[in-house]
């Protein structure tokens, strides 16, 4: 079985606050943090304040998405920026929690040969890049095959 990660090592840092949250133990995923409209149910990620889709003035709804996705297209990032690790895959993922959901994140543990559009994904919270100034870790969301 995969490792699940349930907090921060010494030397990460998140790439962005409020993105996801970790599993509560072993056993769970961890989620992404989205929003949801309450007049009209759209969900978004990241989250936000407003929904753009139907403009109801009422503030959407924090709630936990992304648990799993399917991979709706992608690249391999052969050069990159010099902090992070090539290549890579980014894909494209989209999930089953709302209409037209799609999110931006790099696929890991997915040989570059077998990496294939359609293929089943699940969220999983792993490096991204290192940060040229504090020389940490970036964690943030990112995807893997199912097993
Ligand atoms: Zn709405």
């Amino acid at each position: 079985m995969k490792q699940v990660r349930t907090g921060y090592g010494a030397d990460e840092i998140p790439i962005r606050e409020g993105c996801f949250v970790f599993p509560d133990n072993e056993q769970s995923r961890p989620r992404l943090i989205g929003t949801q409209c309450r007049k009209c149910g759209d969900v978004v990620f990241p989250k936000r304040k407003l929904c753009t889709l139907c403009e109801s003035d009422e503030l959407m709804e924090e709630v936990f998405i992304g648990e799993k996705g399917t991979l709706y297209t992608y690249t391999i990032v052969r050069a990159g920026y010099p902090n992070f690790e090539t290549p890579y895959i980014l894909g494209i993922v989209e999930l089953p929690d709302g209409k037209d959901l799609r999110v931006l994140a790099q696929i890991e543990d997915c040989p570059l040969d077998q990496v294939r559009i359609g293929m089943p994904l699940e969220l999983t919270i792993g490096k991204i890049k290192t940060d040229t100034r504090t020389g940490k870790t970036v964690v943030g969301h990112k995807y893997r095959p199912v097993e």
